[in-house]
């Protein structure tokens, strides 16, 4: 039986090393006052849990590592969303838009992007939409050719259409 600070323990007192000045040092860092728990003794103080935790203290502040941080930057244009939340509503991202403007016509809708005063990415989607779908069609038109062409053995057709791209 140890009593600290008007409260009994079942176990204790605490090895000499750790205390100061009638204070119970925590183990770990010995600098701050110890957590003491009535069942596992002495205990590390709140920082040093924090930290164990992956936290720069107490406070429980998000500590994030160095090497994330790097990853981060590197990969940071994976990251950007085409959405982001402000103040509740979901918004059109302006950094998504800037990085990935072909993109623009698979994620908003053009109430949407007039909304975020983006008129002019209303006739760029279209424009993209447009030659999106002539591509398609000219990769249709490519691959019947080929079919021809194997089944008749005779390339003109193909050999034409790739003269005309
Ligand atoms: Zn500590």
């Amino acid at each position: 039986m140890w009593k600290y600070k008007g409260i009994s323990y079942t176990w204790g007192p605490p090895s000499p090393d750790l205390l100061k000045d009638g204070i119970v040092l925590c183990p770990k860092c010995k600098k701050s006052e110890a957590t003491l728990d009535k069942m596992y003794g002495v205990m590390p103080c709140e920082d040093c849990k924090a930290r164990s935790e992956g936290y720069t203290d107490r406070k429980r502040t998000q500590h994030t590592p160095e090497y994330i941080k790097r990853q981060q930057e590197k990969y940071h244009d994976d990251f950007v969303q085409p959405h982001i939340v402000e103040n509740g509503k979901v918004k059109v991202n302006p950094e998504f838009v800037k990085l990935y403007p072909d993109k623009a016509h698979m994620y908003y809708t053009h109430e949407e992007m007039k909304r975020a005063g983006m008129p002019k990415l209303i006739d760029y989607s279209k424009k993209v939409k447009a030659n999106e779908k002539a591509q398609k069609e000219r990769i249709d038109e490519f691959k019947s050719k080929m079919i021809e062409y194997k089944q008749t053995g005779d390339p003109t057709k193909v050999e034409d259409f790739l003269r005309k791209l």
